[in-house]
């Protein structure tokens, strides 16, 4: 595909190709870059409450077209409730940044502690253009999470939403042209990776959220210009079950962990860690709940488990489990891609007899596949949880919090769940930031998730004489 073809994208429930749109060409992305920067210029200088008030008026607009956007956000991703609840969380974000921004911008003079007459104010520099591309698995959402605090923060954004997932786009793009003035500051470019490439090229900052590979050339194409990347990338997230666990808590929360949006999300849990007493009842409960979640088809207001979005991505969990069962796994729930309707899609998969060195163990899976591994030691255990180029998030269940915090403190992860599992999925508040290779920069929670889009200026002040040259002479 390259700028002006026109693409199409796959229905994940059908199977059919039943949607296209245009590519944005390069005079086209360059057309919307120079209304972005001069309409950034205003944009900054109107204030926070202004710029707050705009935003809130971009909510009561995706309010207004819920419907229109939650049904192209099923078609994208062949799912229902989690469409909606997606249009909910970016609305909500408006409200959470408005309610935190003002007390993370400080400004005023402080006094110089090493030059008495000297003092010193930061200013707070938005980048002019921040670029943010997005992957599939939560089209609007991911679309969306750095472009709002980037917005609060007075910048003009482009978002390129994944190729996989265009249909949600139109009915947002409507939202934002309700909104006087908006769309020349927040430009929705549906378009593959060439895309994304162009419009990295021509902005002041990058948030990328995909996969590893597609990151790592995110950040060089940002370093070869000096603008910073700021990598939400890949994980595979270890929950690690210590002996005295509420056994059907952590049963619970292993397999929302896993399974919530067919397991496409970053901070899934994709390996299970267990104490070797437990074992056996822990997998004895996990699999008598896997056995009860249910398939959104044929109907897709019911059942807990949609189809794989990404046809691809179902050819990589097929090999996954394919590999699990050539080295000995046992499958005791789903292990089969099941193909209804044109659509793919994988039941709740569980295994054991599992060894470090399948694809399952070592490689991001990105679908409900749950292996479980016996262990015998803790120190053992933090061991194999930390042996991952991934570094995204973690879980550990215990009898108590302080044994599960014990424990937690020692991976290497950006987020810890304590006695639950992928917290961050639900819970946007804390800081965080990625470990080893699911990604680089600051958080994009809390403080530095509006901090980030910023340059810090320093305003030094002198109120007495400027030192003379002669201070500095050699005869001293
Ligand atoms: P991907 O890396 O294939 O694509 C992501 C985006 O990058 C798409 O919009 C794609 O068109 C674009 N792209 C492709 N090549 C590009 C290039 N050279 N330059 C610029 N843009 C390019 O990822 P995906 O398959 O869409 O998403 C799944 C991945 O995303 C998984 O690895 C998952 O773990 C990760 N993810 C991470 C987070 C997080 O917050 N850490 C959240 C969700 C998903």
């Amino acid at each position: 595909m390259s700028g002006g073809s026109v693409f199409h994208a796959r229905n994940p429930r059908t199977g059919e190709q039943d949607y296209s749109f245009a590519v944005p060409t390069p005079v086209e992305i360059d057309e919307v870059v120079a209304r972005a920067r001069a309409a950034q210029v205003a944009w900054t200088a109107a204030g926070f409450a202004a710029r707050i008030e705009t935003l809130r008026a971009f909510g009561r607009e995706l309010v207004a077209r819920k419907a229109q956007i939650a049904a192209a956000l099923e078609i994208d991703t062949g799912r229902r409730r989690i469409a909606a609840m997606e249009v909910d969380s970016v609305v909500g974000s408006i409200e959470g940044w408005a309610a935190i921004a003002p007390t993370l911008l400080p400004e005023g003079w402080t006094a110089g502690r090493g030059m008495p007459d000297v003092r010193h104010a930061p200013q707070w520099a938005p980048y002019a253009l921040v670029g943010v591309v997005s992957p599939w698995n939560f089209p609007l959402l991911l679309g969306m999470i750095d472009a709002i605090p980037a917005l609060v923060a007075g910048c003009a954004v482009i978002v390129k939403p994944s190729e996989v997932t265009p249909r949600f786009a139109a009915p947002v793009i409507e939202a934002i042209n309700a909104v006087p003035g908006l769309a020349d500051l927040l430009a929705i470019l549906p378009g593959d990776g060439p895309v994304g490439q162009q419009i990295i090229d021509r902005v002041d900052c990058v948030c990328f959220t995909g996969s590893v590979p597609t990151g790592r050339k995110v950040a060089v194409q940002a370093a070869s210009r000096l603008i910073p990347a700021f990598l939400e990338l890949g994980g595979k997230d270890p929950l690690i079950i210590l002996e005295g666990a509420d056994l059907d808590a952590a049963s619970d929360a292993a397999l929302r962990g896993s399974v919530l949006s067919t397991g496409q999300a970053c901070q899934s849990i994709e390996r299970i860690y267990v104490a070797r007493p437990i074992h056996d009842a822990f997998v004895a409960k996990l699999v008598e709940k896997a056995k009860a979640v249910r398939l959104n088809w044929p109907d897709i207001s019911q059942g807990e488990i949609g189809p794989i979005i990404f046809d691809r991505q179902a050819d990589i969990l097929a090999g996954q489990i394919a590999d699990a069962l050539a080295k000995g796994a046992r499958v005791h729930t789903g292990g089969r891609i099941e193909t209804h309707g044109g659509g793919r899609w994988l039941l709740p998969t569980v295994l054991t007899d599992v060894t470090g060195d399948m694809a399952v163990i070592c490689e991001e899976t990105f679908g409900p596949i749950l292996p479980v591994i016996a262990f015998d030691t803790v120190d053992e255990v933090v061991g194999l949880a930390n042996d991952s180029e991934y570094g995204l998030s973690a879980a550990v269940f215990a009898q108590t919090p302080e044994a599960a915090e014990a424990v937690g403190r020692r991976l290497e992860a950006g987020a810890v769940s304590l006695n639950d599992a992928a917290l961050t999925a639900l819970f946007f508040e804390a800081a965080k930031q990625s470990f080893k290779a699911s990604g680089l920069g600051p958080s994009r929670m809390g403080a530095d998730g509006l901090q980030r889009f910023f340059r810090r200026k320093a305003l030094i002040a002198n109120t007495g004489r400027p030192i003379p040259i002669s201070a500095f002479r050699e005869e001293g």
